[in-house]
C-alpha cells in the first residue's frame, strides 16, 4: 500500500503493525527497461481486454484507490443483480452494463501502454477486492459469480473476432480451431449437428440463412469431456474423442471455465479471510464496502433536496407524493386516515420527510395539523414535539439522524394491525399489495410482473421494478433506500415537467 494514503489514527502501535507491510511479496520492478507490472498485466489479460483473474494482483495501491475502485465495481454488480432479479434477458443487461463498464472500468486497448496498465490495474484490483468482500457467505459468493460472469460475457461479446480468438488461444485450454479443409471434410455431419441450434437458439428460421451462417462459422475441436451438456442434448458432432463445437457456442464453454475458476478461488478466499491480519486497515474498508449499498453514506446527495420547496402543505400535494416509494405512501395514508402514527412509523416517516427537504418548523406544523385532529395542541406539544425536534438533532444528544434505508426498515419488527411502518412489499397481503400497485397507476400486466418478482421474497427487487416502470425504463437503479427512490422519481418528474413546459411554450409562440 502507498503509505501516503494510510488512514491509521490509532497510534504508534498500529503504525508499527502496518509499517512496511505490503500486499504481496512481489512489488513491481523495472526489468530490462520494461515495467514489470505492465508485462504482468499483459499476461493476466492475455494481451486482450479480458481476464480470468487467475493470478493475484501485484504492486501497491493506496487505501483510497482500494475503496474507490471497489465501490465503482460494486455499483456495476448491483445494477446487474438488480437486472437479473427483474428477469431481464442478457441482451438488455448488456445494453445497461456495457456503457457502465466503458465509463468506470474501461479496458479498450489503446496505443498508450501506461493508460492500458492503469485501466487494467483498476479492473484487476477491484475484482479481487470485491472477491474478498463477497467470499464471506455462500449467498454472496453466488451473487458475485453470477454478476462477474455477466461482466465477462459482456466484455467477450464486445471484442472483435480476432481478439476473441487471441483470448481463447492464450487461455491454454485444449481447444483448437479446425482448418477450412477439415471443416469441408466433415461438412455434412457438422451442419446436421448444429442445425437445430441455428434454428432455435439463433432464430434462423429458413434453410438459406442457416446454410449461409454455417458457411461462415468457425469450429473448435475440444476433448468431449468438456462439453457434457452439448453431448446430452445431441447438439455437437463427435469424432475420435473430440467434440466439434461451433464458435457461437464457445462463450458457453468460456463461461463454464470462468465460473468454475471463480467458484474455486472464492472458496479458498473465504478460508483465508479469517487469517487476514488487517483489522486496522483493510477490514474496516471491507466492512464499509459490505454496507456500500447504503445510499446514505453520501450526504451530498441530499444537499439540493434540503433547499427544496417541500413544506407543511405541499408535502401532501401530488407534486411531492408522486415521488414517494410505496412505504412512504403507505405511511402518509396511515397518517391522514388515523391522524396519528405509532413510534416506529413516526420515526421512519419523520426522518424520510426531513431528508426530502421538510424543515423542522414546517415538519412541526405538518405533524401538528394531523395529530391535533384527534388531540389538543397541549398534548401534542407535551408528548410529541420533543421527538420530532429530536429527529432533527435539536434535542438530547443532538445527533444528525439519517433516514432509514431499506435494510433498517426491513430489520424492524413487522407491523401489527393499525401500524404503518415497514415495507409494504414485505408486509402487505398479496391482494392489498395488488390494490396499492394499481393505485400507483401500474397497468394490469405490470402489476402481475411485480407480484411475480415479489413472490421471490426480495422486497427491494419489487420496489426497483416499480421505479423502473414508473420512470418508463429510464431509471434502472437498485432501490436500497426510500430517499433514493424519491430522489430518482423527483429528477425524472422534473425533466418531464421541463420538457412539457418547453413544448407548451413552443406551441404558444
Ligand atoms: S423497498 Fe425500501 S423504498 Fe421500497 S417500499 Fe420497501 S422500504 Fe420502501
Amino acid at each position: 500500500m502507498n503509505k501516503q494514503h494510510e488512514r491509521t489514527p490509532q497510534g504508534s502501535a498500529t503504525k508499527r503493525r502496518t509499517a512496511g507491510r505490503k500486499n504481496f511479496d512481489t512489488a513491481p520492478t523495472i526489468i530490462s527497461g520494461k515495467n514489470y507490472l505492465s508485462s504482468y498485466l499483459d499476461d493476466c489479460y492475455h494481451h486482450t481486454c479480458l481476464s480470468l483473474y487467475q493470478n493475484p494482483p501485484i504492486g501497491e495501491i493506496g487505501l483510497e484507490e482500494f475503496e474507490v475502485w471497489a465501490i465503482e465495481r460494486l455499483k456495476i454488480l448491483n445494477e446487474i443483480d438488480s437486472a437479473l432479479k427483474r428477469n431481464k434477458p442478457f441482451q438488455e443487461i448488456e445494453l445497461i452494463v456495457l456503457p457502465m463498464l466503458n465509463k468506470s472500468l474501461p479496458l479498450i486497448l489503446s496505443k498508450d501502454q501506461d493508460k492500458n496498465t492503469e485501466n487494467r490495474r483498476k479492473d484487476y484490483y477491484s475484482h479481487f477486492i470485491l472477491k474478498l468482500c463477497f467470499s464471506r457467505s455462500a449467498e454472496l459468493r453466488e451473487k458475485f459469480v453470477k454478476c462477474e460472469t455477466i461482466i465477462f460475457k459482456v466484455r467477450f461479446e464486445s471484442m472483435s473476432g480476432v481478439e476473441q480468438r487471441q483470448f481463447v488461444q492464450h487461455m491454454n485450454l485444449p481447444w483448437e480451431y479446425i482448418t477450412s479443409a477439415e471443416k469441408a471434410e466433415m461438412s455434412q455431419q457438422l451442419y446436421t449437428s448444429i442445425q437445430p441450434s441455428l434454428r432455435f437458439q439463433l432464430n434462423l428460421t429458413d434453410e438459406i440463412s442457416r446454410r449461409d451462417y454455417f458457411e461462415k462459422e468457425e469450429f473448435i475441436k475440444i476433448p468431449f469431456e468438456y462439453v457434457p451438456e452439448l453431448i446430452s442434448s445431441r447438439s455437437v458432432f463427435l469424432k475420435q474423442g473430440h467434440a466439434f463445437v461451433p464458435k457461437f457456442q464457445q462463450i458457453n464453454l468460456l463461461t463454464l471455465e470462468f465460473t468454475g475458476n471463480l467458484q474455486k478461488t472464492l472458496i479458498s478466499t473465504s478460508h483465508a479471510f479469517p487469517t487476514l491480519d488487517e483489522e486496522d486497515r483493510l477490514i474496516p474498508i471491507l466492512n464499509h464496502l459490505g454496507a456500500a449499498n447504503n445510499f446514505l453514506e453520501d450526504d451530498s446527495v441530499f444537499d439540493e433536496l434540503m433547499n427544496s420547496e417541500v413544506n407543511s402543505v405541499t408535502v401532501k400535494s401530488t407534486k411531492i407524493t408522486r415521488n414517494f416509494p410505496l412505504c412512504a405512501s403507505h405511511l402518509m395514508d396511515g397518517l391522514t386516515s388515523a391522524h396519528h402514527l405509532k413510534y416506529l412509523a413516526r420515526k421512519q416517516f419523520s426522518l424520510f420527510l426531513k431528508w426530502i427537504g421538510l424543515s423542522v418548523d414546517e415538519a412541526l406544523k405538518f405533524w401538528a395539523s394531523e395529530f391535533t385532529q384527534t388531540m389538543g395542541m397541549d398534548k401534542f406539544e407535551k408528548e410529541y414535539k420533543y421527538n420530532f425536534r429530536h429527529d432533527y438533532g435539536l434535542e438530547g444528544s443532538k445527533i444528525k439522524y439519517k433516514p432509514w434505508d431499506c435494510r433498517k426498515i426491513l430489520s424492524q419488527p413487522r407491523p401489527h394491525a393499525g401500524e404503518y411502518h415497514g415495507c409494504p412489499y414485505r408486509d402487505l397481503s398479496k391482494d392489498s399489495l395488488k390494490a396499492q400497485l394499481k393505485s400507483m397507476g401500474l397497468k394490469d400486466e405490470e402489476v402481475y410482473g411485480v407480484l411475480e418478482i415479489n413472490s421471490k421474497g426480495d422486497p427491494t427487487a419489487s420496489c426497483t421494478k416499480v421505479l423502473e416502470l414508473k420512470t418508463n425504463g429510464l431509471v434502472n437503479e437498485i432501490v436500497t433506500h426510500p430517499n433514493l427512490y424519491y430522489d430518482r422519481m423527483r429528477v425524472y418528474h422534473k425533466k418531464l415537467d421541463d420538457t412539457e413546459g418547453e413544448t407548451a411554450a413552443e406551441a404558444e409562440s
